[in-house]
């Protein structure tokens, strides 16, 4: 299943936003590095493909625009799909698509940057990596993990059916709902084509 997480450091997934702090500059260049390195495929947002060194320093001129400090300097999420479970239908473009999404639906005002990889084949994944300085007004972004997970999960789910763990499930009619069920509803349909199992009656 689609799993939504905050990232730590590089592959850490973290538990508290606040712990999740890109506080230096080369904290934020060392990330941007490592995500594009193993990409297979780079999303930008309202950045200049000029390279990564240059994706580096249009985050920073948006913070040094801003002049007050930062708690961090980048907002960093990953994406994950169980692709050699119930999503072993979710193919590259598929992905490209949802990157392309992302920014569109969640950080329209932001710039934001996304890295594929798929060196993991049983998850393949998209780290979203977000300047919070906003474009226009250079306020921070008032978002929250929780509410970016839900605008996720509502379009992922009408889009492609794909529910996230902890943000959205399948019902008992086999409709996305928003909620925190983790029981055998969840994938219900899939799991019974996969296995040919007959509805019962
Ligand atoms: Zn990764």
């Amino acid at each position: 299943m689609a799993v939504f997480t905050i990232a730590k450091n590089v592959e850490d997934v973290c538990i508290h936003e606040k712990e999740c702090c890109y506080t230096h500059e080369k904290d934020l260049r060392n990330l941007l590095f490592y995500g594009y390195n193993r990409s297979k495929k780079t999303v930008w947002s309202n950045l200049y493909n000029l390279g990564i060194e240059s994706i580096y320093y249009q985050f920073l001129y948006l913070q040094k625009r801003r002049v007050k400090p930062l708690t961090t300097r980048a907002l960093h999420y990953i994406l994950s799909f169980d692709t050699q479970g119930y999503e072993w239908d979710i193919g590259y473009k598929k992905l490209v698509d949802i990157m392309e999404m992302i920014p569109v639906q969640c950080f329209r005002e932001y710039q934001c940057i996304e890295f594929l990889h798929m060196d993991k084949s049983t998850h393949f994944h998209i780290h979203i990596i977000v300047n919070p300085v906003n474009i226009h007004t250079l306020h921070v972004c008032r978002e929250t993990f929780i509410t970016t997970g839900n605008t996720i999960a509502d379009w992922l789910g009408t889009m492609y059916e794909i529910p996230i763990q902890g943000f959205a499930y399948r019902n008992s009619y086999g409709h996305i709902v928003r909620g925190r069920e983790t029981g055998s509803f969840l994938y219900m349909d899939k799991f019974m084509k996969k296995y040919n199992i007959k509805q019962i009656v």
